[in-house]
Parts: C-alpha cells; sequence; structure tokens
C-alpha cells in the first residue's frame, strides 16, 4: 500500500516514512489556511502573513498526526506487538503493525491510545491560546494555538466513529472479541460498521458536490471510499488468517495437474487441454522431468496461423523461481506474494519434483467455501 512511501526519519525506533500523497494533502491544507481560514477569524494581515501562518499550522498539525500515531506504536510495542513504522499518507497516519495484538484487551488500549494523544494535544494548544491572549502575544500566533486545538479535538472525534479500521472501529472490534472471543465475527461487524460509515460519508459527500460544495464534498468521498476499501481488505485478511492459519500450500494443492508435452502442437495444446479444462496455465514436462510452462501470454505471443506449426517444445517459458513454491510455504505467505507480484498461478515444486499448479482462484474459492460452511 505504502510502496513510495519516502522515509523520513526515525524516532526512538520508529521509522517515519511520507507517503507522495501527503505532499498534496499539506499543499492543500496550507491553502486553505491561508485563503480561507486564517483570513476569516483574523482579517487585515497581507497574503504573505497568511501564507506564514497556514505553513506553521500544517507543520504543526503534521506533528500533531505524528504524535496521535507514535502513541499507538508505543503502546502496540510495550505489549509485544511488532512495529514497522508510521506512514502519513492522504487521510492521516496509519502505524503499520507487524502483527495483530494478541487479545481484544490489547487491541482497545493500542487504539484509544491515538484519540487520547489528540485530545491531550487538543488541550495542550488550547491552555497555550489562552496564555498567549493573557499575556499579550501576538494575534497570530492565538490564532494559530486555537486552530491547533481544534483540528486536534477533530482528529480525536473523527478517529472515534465506530468504522473499523478507524480507531473507534478498532475498539467495537476489540470489545465484541473480548466479549464474545471470536476475533472473525468481531472483524465483520466492525468491517460492517465502517462500510456503513463509508457509505454515509459518501452519500454526504456526493449531496454536499451537488449543492455547489465542490471541495468539502469530493474530500468526503474521498474519505468514505478510502475507509470502504480498508474495511473490506481487513475483514479479508482477518478471514484468510483465521481459515488458512499455518495451513501450507502442500494441504491446498489439487493433485494430479494436468500437463503439457513438448512436442505436442500449440493447436493442441489450445484445443485439447486448455479450453476444454478451463485453463491458461500447464505446466510443461518431458519423461517426468519438468521444463517449464506454457500460459496464455505465450500462446497469445504466437500468431494464431502458427499454432499448427509450432510445438509447446518451441513456445513454452523455462523455470523462473518466480513461479516456483515449495508445498512447505504457508499459505498466508503465497497471499502476500500474490499481492506483492501480481502473478495468479504457480508450480508447486519438491526437489525438482512436481506436485501440482496452484492458483489464486483455488485460494480464493476455498476461503469461499470455508466462510459459507463456517457460517451458521
Ligand atoms: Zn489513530
Amino acid at each position: 500500500m505504502f510502496s513510495h512511501a519516502i522515509k523520513l526519519f526515525s524516532v526512538s525506533g520508529f521509522e517515519i516514512k511520507v507517503d507522495p500523497s501527503w505532499l498534496l494533502i499539506a499543499t492543500l491544507i496550507t491553502w486553505s489556511l491561508a485563503q480561507h481560514y486564517f483570513p476569516l477569524s483574523l482579517p487585515g494581515y497581507s497574503n504573505g502573513a497568511y501564507l506564514l501562518m497556514g505553513l506553521i499550522a500544517m507543520l504543526f498539525f503534521f506533528a500533531s498526526l505524528l504524535l496521535h500515531e507514535l502513541s499507538h506504536s508505543v503502546v502496540a510495542r510495550s505489549n509485544g506487538v511488532p512495529i514497522r513504522g508510521i506512514t502519513l499518507f492522504l487521510f492521516g497516519g496509519m502505524a503499520e503493525l507487524e502483527a495483530e495484538p494478541q487479545s481484544g484487551r490489547v487491541e482497545f488500549w493500542i487504539a484509544i491510545a491515538g484519540p487520547i494523544m489528540s485530545f491531550a494535544l487538543s488541550g495542550l494548544f488550547w491552555i497555550l491560546s489562552s496564555l498567549s491572549q493573557a499575556v499579550g502575544a501576538s494575534a497570530a500566533l492565538t490564532e494559530i494555538l486555537s486552530y491547533l486545538s481544534l483540528i486536534n479535538l477533530v482528529l480525536a472525534i473523527f478517529n472515534l466513529v465506530p468504522a473499523f479500521p478507524l480507531d473507534g472501529g478498532r475498539i467495537l472490534r476489540a470489545y465484541l472479541w473480548h466479549r464474545h472471543g471470536d476475533i472473525l465475527r468481531a472483524t465483520e461487524t466492525a468491517a460492517r460498521s465502517g462500510a456503513i460509515f463509508a457509505m454515509i460519508l459518501i452519500g454526504l459527500g456526493v449531496l454536499a458536490i451537488f449543492q455547489g460544495a465542490a471541495a468539502a464534498g469530493l474530500w468526503q468521498v474521498m474519505i468514505g471510499l478510502f475507509v470502504l476499501t480498508a474495511a473490506r481488505s481487513s475483514y479479508q485478511m482477518q478471514l484468510a488468517k483465521s481459515v488458512f492459519g499455518d495451513r501450507t500450500v502442500g494441504a491446498l494443492v489439487p493433485g494430479d495437474p494436468i500437463i503439457l508435452s513438448p512436442e505436442m502442437s500449440i493447436q493442441e495444446a489450445v484445443d485439447d487441454i486448455f479450453l476444454p479444462n478451463r485453463i491458461g496455465f500447464a505446466p510443461v514436462m518431458e519423461k517426468g522431468t519438468l521444463l517449464g510452462y506454457l500460459d496464455q501470454k505465450a500462446v497469445a505471443e504466437i500468431g494464431r496461423s502458427d499454432w499448427g506449426k509450432t510445438t509447446v517444445g518451441d513456445a513454452y517459458r523455462g523455470l523462473d523461481p518466480a513461479i516456483m513454491v515449495s508445498p512447505d510455504l504457508p499459505v498466508e505467505e503465497l497471499m502476500t506474494r500474490i499481492a506483492q507480484s501480481g502473478r495468479r498461478k504457480f508450480l508447486v515444486v519438491r526437489d525438482h519434483d512436481l506436485l501440482g499448479v496452484i492458483t489464486l482462484a483455488d485460494i480464493t474459492e476455498y476461503l469461499h467455501l470455508a466462510e459459507t460452511l463456517q457460517r451458521r
């Protein structure tokens, strides 16, 4: 998700990264503060002064977000949940947990730590702005401080909405998990509340766009879409985790793979093997030795009129470690590999012996079946 994130610095062992999308948001925030917010709340300053105020406010907002995510991370680490790092992206931050919390109670404390920090920051900035006003410091400073107090309050409250994967949704999941002891069902309910919230947000956003508030509306639609996808994928991940556990590829791979021999023509491979079996990928073997594989892409590179003249032996692709997996590989790791490489079909090989072919479709079919059977 954050493959383009740029590393900024490290704080007590946590790597802080920023996704390029955040630069766009930082610009938008600065612009809207300098153009709208500060000129309205504190009239009579120059454009340059507003821009400077906007920049300072944006930087402190950035720092506030970071502190929010750092609190999640510190609590996670102190409970033994490893943290990869913190990435700031489009809609705020994300502390990347390397593993799931071990219990609902731990998840609750990790989730609530962020909003607690934001409430505390809001209070701190409120006290500072009152002090600044009391001692007669510059009105611009007071205004920036009161903006920071407000924005941290908004951040805390928004994150507490019980919509997974927002903090409030995680708290809801933690509660359900603690209460019923079933993390999958808890994730499902929390993800559903996340989807409902996202849909409401998108609806309100569309309404706002039609009423002429295009920028605010678009913003809501984007956050809604983000929450929607994140809620769906978190449930899918949890489902995979509970269905597969530490099951390996060997347990899932269908036996008796359909194979091609190098003497076959492409025409025969397509007519007799690919089409009747509804497959587009098959290993190529000669006298019990695995040579490689033939797939739709390799076939597509050959002109149709040459299918009769070309043999599988001329067209197959050689063995490539990228498409070979061991039967001992955990299914979850194969899923990560599919997500990262985009490859959907793999040869399952042990000591040069072909055990079968495993595809993304095999995994999702199994997942779907297990989900249906488990639902009572
Ligand atoms: Zn948070």
